[in-house]
């Protein structure tokens, strides 16, 4: 069976920064594979399209560059923001205020949304709402390990069951 529209791919891979001897960043070796839907939009288009049509077995090395991955690192999208904007609650702000750590937060809209804080300052923080991996060209390599029809229940869910998927 080869990879197309709604089967389920289950893979191995090594991610690197930029190169195959890049950086690694993440590897399933020695643990679960990656499993995921193929065609419905939850993997990273180019990601999937390298792997379109391969089967069990095949192996496969691509490299994706930022824009096509993450999105290039926008300098626009950090903010310097007073502390006092934040509703803190009981908190208290030593503890919130940490510089590398994630903030969640809300915009006027209700929409949920991450940063990180980037730099504290003493009456305002600067908050990095770039996707982490934001400007980092990415280097898959790795093996396909089977290559399933996707059960309905799978499709109604948008993800995979049982090994490298949920497990409910
Ligand atoms: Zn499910």
């Amino acid at each position: 069976m080869v990879i197309e529209q709604n089967t389920v791919v289950l893979c191995h891979y090594t991610l690197r920064e930029g190169t195959a001897s890049g950086q690694l960043i993440e590897s399933t070796e020695g643990g679960e594979p990656l499993g995921y839907i193929h065609g419905i939009g939850t993997m990273i288009p180019l990601f999937e399209q390298n792997l379109e049509g391969k089967s069990s077995g095949d192996s496969f090395e691509f490299g994706i560059p930022a824009a096509e991955a993450y999105g290039e690192y926008d300098d626009e999208s950090v903010a310097e923001i007073p502390k006092a904007a934040f509703n803190l609650g009981d908190m208290n702000p030593d503890d919130v205020f940490v510089e590398g750590e994630v903030l969640p937060l809300q915009d006027e809209n209700g929409n949920m949304m991450q940063g990180i804080i980037a730099q504290v300052n003493p009456t305002t923080v600067t908050i990095d709402f770039n996707h982490p991996m934001a400007g980092v060209d990415l280097y898959f390599i790795g093996q396909i390990a089977d290559v399933r029809h996707a059960t309905p229940e799978e499709l109604a869910h948008q993800h995979v069951h049982g090994v490298g998927g949920h497990h409910h």
